[in-house]
């Protein structure tokens, strides 16, 4: 049994994975992004630190023989040291150390990767593939992960398929990165309520614009609309740089593809090579939002 923890900009999900499967799992409320913004870096390492310890304690308490620990962290983690060179979502964190405080406070391995990559591992396991596979994971942003003739990729610098920051609107919407129309702008959850916002001149959060658009509000089906089509453009590029035959869409904004799938897949058609069209697979994650918590587990064997 291992522990799989997937770490959020304000939640932090914790489960226990047997043999693929996720047989315990808590929520926990733990406003990182907050922290990070509030207090000096050193003080809101020290209190992520707390915040895991003290969560993954109660899954050892619950399960004593876990043997590992492996967690998926937004930001880009150094393959070499396994430190969080630095995390968009989680300001000021430089080249922190999560891991090995972690390994020594719980007297167990702890495992550090990139949570969408982490997802993408999870999903390819489930999958039960054997070749490549790319996932892209709809939150608050859109992150990326490649797995690469059946290893996880993230990069020489944890950088590799940081694909939210693609500009798909040239001199589009600012972007935290420092850029602008990149494609989370458009195509993740805070997207979509930007998309609404523009078209409607009202703040409404995805799950209000949702209902909207199951009630036929042409503004929200095009908000949706608009996501779908910016993550095909997005793909479409991608797939010119890394060629599988396998996507998997995932993240909390998957849940509502049956809005965004119809531009979505008219806008991939018309914009992939077209020696590709027809060649990828895009299905919706075969494990919801525990592929991350799956992924990571499963890393620490890897
Ligand atoms: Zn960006």
């Amino acid at each position: 049994m291992l522990i799989g923890v997937d770490v959020g900009g304000t939640n932090l999900r914790v489960g226990v994975v047997d043999n693929k499967s996720v047989i315990w799992e808590q929520r926990y409320h733990a406003d990182f992004s907050g922290l990070c913004q509030r207090l000096q870096p050193a003080d809101a390492l020290s209190a992520i630190h707390a915040s895991l310890a003290e969560a993954m304690r109660e899954a050892i308490r619950l399960y004593p023989t876990v043997s590992a620990i492996g967690i998926g962290f937004p930001g880009f983690i150094n393959p070499t040291t396994q430190q969080v060179t630095q995390s968009p979502n989680l300001p000021g964190l430089l080249n922190a150390d999560i891991a090995a405080p972690l390994s020594k406070l719980l007297n167990l391995p702890v495992v550090l990767e990139n949570d969408a990559l982490a997802a993408a591992y999870g999903e390819f396991v489930l999958a039960g593939k054997d070749d490549s596979l790319i996932y892209l994971g709809l939150g608050t942003g859109v992150g990326g992960g490649l797995v690469l003739n059946g290893k996880p990729y993230g990069g020489m610098n944890g950088v590799s398929m940081e694909v939210g920051h693609l500009t798909i609107v040239p001199n589009g919407r600012p972007c935290g990165c420092g850029n602008r129309g990149c494609m989370e702008q458009y195509a993740s959850a805070s997207g979509v309520v930007l998309n609404y916002e523009e078209l409607s001149g009202k703040a409404l959060d995805t799950v209000a614009i949702a209902a909207l658009a199951n009630q036929g509000d042409s503004q929200a089906l095009q908000a949706y609309a608009q996501a779908g089509e910016a993550l095909a453009q997005g793909l479409a590029h991608i797939l010119k740089v890394v060629d599988v035959t396998e996507v998997v869409i995932g993240g909390g904004l998957s849940l509502s593809w049956e809005l965004l799938q119809p531009a979505f897949a008219t806008r991939l058609e018309a914009d992939l090579i077209p020696a590709l069209r027809g060649k990828t697979q895009v299905n919706i994650s075969r494990a919801g939002d525990q592929a991350g918590i799956i992924g990571a587990a499963i890393l620490t064997a890897v």
